[in-house]
């Protein structure tokens, strides 16, 4: 049996790993509800650690601070997944690391996550591991081709992606991964990308929210709204294979689901996060419970709250190349009463940086995607 600690009540200290967006807008959630934020990340004046109570500017390696600063709160949770199995295990032995390290250490390889999934009856595209130029054209024969090579390790937002359509290419992908470990994936013909966000609490409990639908520019979320514009049964079975996957990775906190859809209707999982995700912004404004606060309320064992979506909604990603004329006009997108504003707290403004997002809600989806897309281009 599942032992049930007693919940970590408002007025304790969380601790965060990871200093970004994720981990701001989940201070911001664990302040309102009473609880102090302390922020651990290699970085000053991080975006979290701007509005935490404390801030540990100090790397991820350096064990004996890690320990100090989890000796200082009550619970440890992350926004950033790529963090040593040994720092979350020195963590762990002064309070609960939440979801815990295994979770972490599986979700952080691309390989271990896609074994995982398989070994579990979970749906994903075929794959290899690839560790030499040999295994690459066999894995490209074998599974086909056009096929996507990834680094395993510390992938996102399309880095260390090479889509191969010719043999040809094996050797440059190859070359590219630069002895790094590599796992080629069949393509996916897909006719959407959909993600879940779930959480899991101590005691088993289980809440999604509507399945989201994603849309991206050069490999980065660009634009997603809720409800996804899928079938019902459709997003039922998302939701299922959702829950499924928190199940059986015990995940106590929040785990999202990244799916495609296929053109044959299949559902097949791309990518799991062990934490909230950039598609889940959008429940700020329009659930009765953002993805926040749903995170602060399964790692302290409170019950989970309704994931209920109270309107169409749509979010648009603000990257750094909005500020190559200067400072957009944030005015100018508000014009529209129903567009909400967050902004991150970065102060250098890169291609490709995630520098805040836009929400709004909307009579229909459509109507929101209209309002936040057209929010952006006043910028
Ligand atoms: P990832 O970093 O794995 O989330 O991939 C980033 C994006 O690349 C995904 O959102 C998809 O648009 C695309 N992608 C990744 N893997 C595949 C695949 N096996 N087949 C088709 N598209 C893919």
């Amino acid at each position: 049996m599942t032992r049930v600690s007693a919940p970590i009540l408002p007025g304790a200290t969380i601790g965060v790993l990871g200093g970004g967006q994720l981990g701001r807008m989940f201070a911001l959630a664990a302040r309102e509800l009473g609880y102090r934020i302390f922020i651990y990340s290699p970085d000053n004046d991080s975006p979290a650690g701007q509005i935490a109570d404390r801030e540990y500017a100090c790397d991820y390696d350096d064990l004996e601070k890690i320990r100090e600063f989890a000796r200082e709160v009550r619970v440890v949770t992350f926004e950033f997944e790529n963090v040593p199995s040994a720092s979350t295990a020195a963590a762990a032995e002064f309070a609960p690391v939440r979801p815990d390290g295994r979770v972490l250490h599986i979700t952080q390889n691309r390989l271990r996550e896609k074994t995982f999934l398989k070994e579990n009856g979970f749906p994903v595209t075929p794959f290899r591991r690839i560790d030499s130029l040999t295994a690459l054209q066999n894995a490209a024969r074998e599974l086909g081709l056009p096929g996507v090579l990834k680094t395993a390790d510390f992938g996102y937002d399309g880095k260390g992606q090479t889509k191969l359509i010719a043999a040809e290419q094996c050797e440059a992908a190859w070359k590219g991964l630069n002895g790094a470990e590599g796992i080629y994936e069949a393509f996916v013909s897909f006719e959407k990308e959909i993600s879940v966000v779930g959480a899991r609490t101590l005691r088993g409990d289980f809440a999604a929210f509507p399945v989201f639908e994603n849309t991206h520019a050069n490999h980065i979320l660009d634009v997603t709204f809720a409800p996804a514009a899928i079938d019902p049964h459709l997003a039922r079975d998302a939701i299922e294979l959702a829950a499924g996957i928190l199940e059986k990775l015990e995940v106590v906190g929040l785990l999202t689901v990244e799916m495609f859809v296929a053109r044959d209707g299949r559902l097949l999982v791309n990518e799991l996060a062990p934490r909230t995700h950039n598609s889940g912004h959008l429940t700020i404004d329009a659930c009765a419970t953002s993805q926040f606060e749903q995170q602060v309320r399964a790692v302290c064992g409170l019950p989970l709250g309704s994931t209920e979506l109270r309107q169409p909604a749509a979010m648009a990603n603000l990257l750094g190349h909005l500020w190559s004329k200067g400072e957009p006009k944030w005015d100018a997108a508000l014009e529209d009463p129903l567009v909400k504003l967050h902004l991150y707290g970065k102060s250098q403004a890169r291609i490709g940086r995630k520098m805040g997002h836009l929400t709004s809600t909307g009579e229909t989806t459509e109507a929101a995607v209209r309002r936040v897309t057209s929010a952006r281009q006043r910028l």
